[in-house]
């Protein structure tokens, strides 16, 4: 960042902190990760000077000798890796794939179905402050009371009472494996348009470590830089009768010109999740998150659901006698990033409520195995016990540093 240290120090100084913190830190938010060193450096090409308003080899502007090739790269690896029929890499991030997929298939105040965001669903599968939530007509599914699954019948039920367009399956905090299959049935039988959002999920599935959603739905969405660990962006992958509305509502429906610099990356990280090494990362990404659960389990912390699946973990911290926030905030000062949730059925506010969310691909992008895990359910238990100690926290953020100097993150040099 020679060229940049001298232009705007200012800025030059907060990236290299947020690198440090990047460095010296576990980070348990469950949506984030490492970008490879490569996907990094195609994110700051010139790419980023290039319109490109259309799709390769229908583009409204000259110049698109080298940008066609690129894009098409880009959704060829897409369909490989996912084995989907047909993938559009043009959506800026996962809310505006959804958004167009919402385009492609409803009008305002059709009816929609999706997972209550205070269940784990996302803001854009029709919450009330989400544009989704107000120009269409939002009917949410939950998670059973007992055993904080998906409540299936619910799924089935509401979907026959209200004849959905669209039904949204995936999800944000939810531990478990959802059985796509059920909603493509349910789809089916009420001639709904089945949209699986896996965006958290993407790395697992592309890794063989998660069903894959892409077989049973008509659309599947998802963001390319959580667990799939690319560049910030978005996917949407499709059956091909449903290339040309998707398509459409993507460019010109919702979007002007593809990110082309983000395009670049998406190809580049597709390509590493096509390799075997990657497959290793999602399986390590799983028992990690298992383990983990386990730990946490014995050191006396309720889990959502008892345990993980996935890559996440929910936990309801009220037990213990304290709250979700100020453990979120306590964590923090020991070196240890996660982010204050909901859990299902909570009575507390959104603002402070029971739980808190964590998650194992960054910290699985470093390399950490199952040592790592045990010690980080240790420190986690003992910020419990000192949640208003500088010092001891202070302390805790010190082994923390240490332990991460160990375990070089990706993209990151020292
Ligand atoms: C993260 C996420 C999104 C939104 O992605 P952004 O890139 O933040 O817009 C959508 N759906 C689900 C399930 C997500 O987890």
């Amino acid at each position: 960042m020679e060229n940049l240290r001298k232009t705007d120090p200012e800025i030059a100084d907060l990236v290299d902190k947020e690198a440090r913190r990047q460095r010296d830190k576990i980070r348990l938010i469950p949506s984030e990760n490492y970008a490879s060193a490569s996907v990094l450096e195609v994110s700051g090409t010139v790419l980023t000077n290039k319109y490109s308003e259309g799709y390769a080899g229908k583009r409204y502007y000259e110049g698109q000798q080298f940008i066609d090739g690129i894009e098409t790269l880009a959704v060829e690896r897409a369909k490989a890796l996912f084995g989907a029929e047909a993938a559009n890499v043009q959506p800026y991030s996962g809310s505006p794939a959804n958004l167009a997929v919402y385009f492609a298939f409803a009008k305002p105040g059709d009816t929609i179905m999706g997972l209550a965001l205070d269940h784990g669903g996302h803001l854009t599968h029709g919450w009330g402050v989400s544009i989704t939530g107000s120009f269409f007509n939002p009917v949410r599914y939950g998670l059973n009371p007992e055993t904080h699954l998906i409540d299936y019948d619910m799924v089935r039920d509401l979907a026959r009472k209200n004849r959905p367009r669209i039904i949204m399956a995936g999800a944000t905090a939810y531990p478990r494996i959802i059985d796509f299959n059920v909603f493509a049935e349910v789809a089916k039988e009420v001639g709904a348009i089945l949209c699986v959002d896996m965006a958290h999920i993407a790395g697992l599935v592309a890794g063989g470590v998660h069903p894959s959603p892409v077989p049973v739905a008509d659309v599947v969405t998802t963001t390319t830089h959580k667990s799939l660990r690319g560049p910030r962006g978005g996917m949407i992958l499709m059956k091909k009768e449903h290339r040309k509305a998707i398509n459409k509502a993507v460019f010109p429906g919702l979007q002007g010109g593809p990110h082309n610099h983000t395009t670049a990356a998406i190809a580049v990280a597709l390509k590493e999740a096509a390799t075997d090494e990657f497959k290793i990362y999602a399986r390590n990404i799983v028992e990690n998150a298992k383990h983990l659960a386990a730990k946490l389990n014995e050191k006396g912390f309720r889990l959502v659901s008892g345990g993980t699946d996935n890559h996440l973990i929910l936990i309801d911290v009220t037990p213990r006698g304290i709250t979700g926030k100020p453990f979120a905030q306590a964590l923090d000062k020991a070196g240890i990033v996660c982010n204050y949730n909901t859990v299902p059925f909570d009575s507390r506010p959104p603002a402070d409520p029971s739980g808190i969310r964590i998650g194992t691909p960054a910290m699985t992008s470093r390399g950490m195995g199952k040592p790592e895990m045990e010690k980080l359910a240790d420190w986690m238990n003992q910020v419990v016990g000192c949640m208003n100690d500088e010092a001891a926290l202070a302390r805790i953020a010190g082994e923390v540093k240490e332990l991460c100097a160990g375990f070089p993150a990706p993209g990151i040099s020292a």
